[in-house]
């Protein structure tokens, strides 16, 4: 984080300030955690801050200190509105657009605050007064502790600061693996591991409370698994109908992509989603290596994200979906060769 940033927030948080911390829509580990851990840390300066996030979060994120106290927009919008209308300033966490936050964008666009943004993904937009962006961070998480070094207070980590962290570092690491894990980042880990974060029981508590219903639609998801040998690809889909007939929870298809991934050869893997609610076809991207998935979401499916990890959708049928998706590949046929 650059002096300048450094300067520009140290004058906004001089003083008690009222502050929102927004994630963005679904929100993961890493927004979940990020919010989370910037909320714990602005309390110990003497700050008022809140956690809003655009809707409802996976239960396994549900056992993170301070989850109890995150707002749901969707759930009790008007006294959201009167939190956001009683801020000095608003933290946008782990998103890079305004648009990335549903219902939430209106009231945020017409919000007097000052806004600070930290984030990760490529093209960032110029909403705030101060943008820490970084795309060569592992996660926002990450950035956070950056930004509470930056602000000379590594002192005040404790172990609710330090398992938000650790815990949203973990997930948008995929467990420490993707390249976007830096020795930086083992270091920052350790740190945090110190200051009272319990490696073994995050990750139980993230990735070993699985219910059956989720281990039958994963199941079920491999069995739809399609793989295109000719472009080192595979795609999984989902229809609603095998949501529903298996309890469809938020968050029980997190994670199912990376099984299309693991396979021998392929660099580019992508699920198709449906949500008959929305009328749309929810998909997440992922890649192994410089193939750009960011660049794919932003081209063909009003999304975006990072070079490896990018979502999207569709407002086609499944179908229709799928064979355009087919249909496109032909054109990334030599960048998905190599
Ligand atoms: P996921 O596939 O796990 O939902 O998301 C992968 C990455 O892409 C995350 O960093 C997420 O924030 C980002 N992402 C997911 N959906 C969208 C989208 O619709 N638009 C943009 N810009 N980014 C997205
Ligand atoms: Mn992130």
């Amino acid at each position: 984080m650059n002096s300048e940033i450094t300067t520009t927030v140290n004058k906004l948080l001089n003083g008690r300030k009222n502050i929102v911390i927004v994630g963005h829509k679904n929100p993961d580990g890493d927004a979940v955690g990020s919010c989370l851990g910037l909320y714990f840390f602005l309390k110990e300066l003497g700050h008022n801050p809140t956690v809003i996030v655009p809707n409802d979060f996976p239960d396994f994120l549900k056992w993170l200190p301070g989850s109890e106290t995150i707002t749901i927009y969707e759930k009790s919008v008007d006294h959201s509105l009167a939190l956001i209308s009683d801020a000095d300033l608003i933290f946008t966490l782990d998103f890079n657009s305004l648009g990335r936050i549903g219902a939430m964008q209106t009231p945020l666009e017409n919000s007097s605050a000052s806004f600070v943004m930290i984030d990760h993904h490529q093209q960032p937009e110029d909403y705030a007064l101060a943008t820490y962006s970084d795309t060569t961070m592992s996660s926002t998480c990450e950035m956070v502790y950056v930004f509470i070094e930056s602000l000379q207070g590594l002192h005040l980590l404790d172990s609710k600061i330090a398992t938000n962290l650790y815990t949203g570092i973990m997930t948008d690491t995929g467990s420490f693996r993707f390249p976007s894990t830096s020795p930086s980042t083992h270091r920052r880990i350790a740190e945090l591991m110190e200051a009272g974060a319990d490696n073994a029981i995050i990750h139980q508590n993230i990735y070993d409370t699985n219910s059956p219903d989720r281990m039958k639609l994963l199941g079920l998801a491999l069995k739809n698994l399609v793989i295109l040998r000719e472009y080192n690809t595979a795609y999984i889909s989902i229809k609603q109908r095998d949501l529903d007939d298996n309890n469809f929870k938020k968050g029980d298809t997190e994670g199912f992509v990376n099984y299309a991934l693991s396979i021998k050869g392929i660099v580019f893997a992508v699920i198709f989603i449906e949500n008959k609610q929305e009328s749309i076809v929810k998909m997440s991207l992922r890649s192994k290596g410089d193939f750009s998935v960011n660049d794919v979401a932003r081209t063909h499916y009003n999304g975006g994200g990072h070079i490896n990890a990018a979502g999207g959708r569709s407002s086609h049928s499944l179908n229709k979906t799928i064979s355009e998706f087919i249909s496109i590949l032909p054109a990334y046929k030599i960048a998905l060769s190599q």
